[in-house]
C-alpha cells in the first residue's frame, strides 16, 4: 500500500478520485473515459447557468462557475460571488483575488495552474448577505459535481462559511485549522477567506501557516 493509500485509510477515506491513473488500461478506454468527462463538464457548464434551483437566480447578473484547471491536485473554496464577482463571472477578483493570487505564488501555486477555484454557492446572494440553509442545500450538488470531475487530491475551504458548510459544523475557523478534515472523501484544510485577510492582517501569518500545511500534506497525498 502507498504512502498515500495509508493515510487516506487512516482517516476512513473511499476516495471518490481514486487511482487517476488506472494501470493496464486501453488507450481506447482512456480516450472513451476522456470523452465522457469532456460531455460531462459541458452538461454541467450549462446547467449551472440555467440553474433555477433556488431563489437567488432572480438577482444575479450571470452564475459564477469556477475557474482554473480541470484535472488539477488543488481545488479551493470559497463562499459565494460578491458584486465584482456577480459582475464579471469569476470567482475570487479585485483586492482579495490579487491577495489570494500572492498566497498561491508563496506556496509556488499559480490560479489555473493545477489550481482550480469554485465558491460554495454559484449566484450572488444580495447585499452580500450570508447564505440560507436552503441555497446551500440546492447549490451544492453543483459542487459535488465539480469535485467529480476534478478529482481533486486536495480541498482549501477559504472562509468560515465554506468551512462550516463543507464540514456540516459550526465549529469556529480558529478550531478547525491546522488539522486534516475530508468532504465528500477528499481530504479538506480549511484556512482564512482573502477578504477577510484583507480586513484582518495579523491573521495573515496563520493563513501562510494553514498554506505550508496543505502544501506538507500535498506531498504525501
Ligand atoms: Fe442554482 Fe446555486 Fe444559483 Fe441557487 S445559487 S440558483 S442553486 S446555481
Amino acid at each position: 500500500m502507498s504512502r498515500r493509500d495509508e493515510i487516506l485509510a487512516e482517516m476512513g477515506l473511499a476516495p471518490i478520485w481514486r487511482l487517476r491513473e488506472k494501470e493496464g488500461v486501453s488507450q481506447e478506454v482512456v480516450s472513451t473515459e476522456k470523452n465522457e468527462k469532456t460531455n460531462d463538464w459541458i452538461q454541467l457548464k450549462q446547467a449551472v447557468p440555467a440553474c433555477t434551483a433556488c431563489g437567488l437566480h432572480k438577482g444575479r447578473t450571470q452564475t459564477v462557475f469556477g475557474v482554473g484547471d480541470e484535472n488539477a491536485d488543488w481545488l479551493l473554496v470559497g463562499e459565494a460571488p460578491g458584486a465584482e464577482e456577480d459582475r464579471l463571472g469569476e470567482p475570487f477578483v479585485g483586492q482579495a483575488g490579487k491577495l489570494l493570487d500572492n498566497m498561491l505564488a508563496a506556496i509556488g501555486l499559480k490560479r489555473g495552474a493545477n489550481v482550480y477555484i469554485a465558491n460554495v454557492l454559484k449566484c450572488r446572494p444580495p447585499g452580500n448577505r450570508n447564505p440560507e440553509p436552503e441555497e446551500v442545500a440546492k447549490c451544492t450538488p453543483h459542487l459535488l459535481r465539480q469535485i467529480e470531475l476534478i478529482r481533486p487530491k486536495l480541498i482549501v475551504a477559504m472562509g468560515r462559511f465554506a468551512a462550516q458548510t463543507l464540514l456540516k459544523t459550526d465549529a469556529t475557523i480558529a478550531s478547525l485549522r491546522g488539522r486534516l478534515h475530508s468532504y465528500a472523501g477528499v481530504p479538506l484544510i480549511v484556512t482564512y477567506h482573502p477578504a477577510y485577510l484583507l480586513r484582518n492582517l495579523p491573521d495573515k501569518s496563520k493563513a501562510w501557516a494553514d498554506l505550508v500545511f496543505a502544501k506538507k500534506t500535498m506531498t504525501t497525498l
